[in-house]
């Protein structure tokens, strides 16, 4: 039966870049619910500002919003199979909202815990950047660039310091984390469909620890 893998973590756990990984690799497509609503920024429509605006305090975009453009998405070709979610859900309406689309797709839920310690997560966060063009993600911390602040691929250009992960909004985001998100650990966990991996230590590592539960 297809699976639709549900990425669990703290922003910040690295449940992005193994993602990222993993479609590379194994060609899982990977469904990120905070990639597509930056995408969004291109776009002048009202909808689109106001995601903004959410995005920009930290806080939560609204569950129906949300759950549209998963929605949307999913019900692409691509996705017919099994795909992974990164981001998504994030509370328990979301949560709601995705059984119901699992079994509209005829597919199980898989839930992976990227699990990395609170005191770890701000200089993830903060320290992390992107390559506005190929989407690498390094972090000033432990996975440094070659040159400061440009992609090591993309040498003609500057990278991105995304602005919710300035140490304020940061803050908010852990929050919202600990407040709305976590309790689906439970949820996944007392309905049997929770697996668990460490989000800390050498990338690799990490990444065939995740393989293997996929
Ligand atoms: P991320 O890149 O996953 O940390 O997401 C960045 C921001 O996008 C979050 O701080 C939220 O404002 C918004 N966002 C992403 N995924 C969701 C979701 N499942 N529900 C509500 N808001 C979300």
């Amino acid at each position: 039966m297809s699976k639709i893998i549900v990425l669990i973590g703290a922003p910040g756990a690295g449940k992005g870049t193994q993602a990222r990984i993993l479609e590379e690799r194994r060609g899982i497509p990977q469904i990120s619910t905070g990639d597509m609503f930056r995408e969004m920024k291109n776009a002048d429509t009202p909808l689109a500002r106001e995601v903004q605006a959410t995005m920009a305090t930290g806080k939560l975009v609204s569950d129906d919003l949300t759950f549209q453009i998963v929605q949307d998405r999913t019900s692409r070709e691509d996705c017919k199979e099994t795909f992974i979610l990164d981001g998504f859900p994030r509370t328990a309406v979301q949560a709601e909202m995705l059984e119901r689309l699992a079994s509209a797709q005829g597919k199980e839920i898989s839930a992976i815990l990227v699990d990395v310690r609170l005191d770890h997560l701000e200089k993830r966060m903060t320290g992390r950047r992107s390559c506005p063009v190929c989407g690498e993600i390094y972090n000033v911390y432990f996975k440094p660039p070659k040159t400061d602040e440009v992609c090591d691929i993309h040498t003609d250009t500057t990278l991105m310091h995304r602005t919710d992960d300035f140490e304020e909004k940061v803050k908010v985001r852990l929050a919202a984390y600990e407040q709305q998100t976590k309790p689906l650990i439970d949820y996944y966990e007392k309905s049997g469909r929770l697996k668990k991996v460490s989000g800390e230590g050498e990338l690799e590592e990490i990444y065939n620890e995740l393989e293997r539960l996929v």
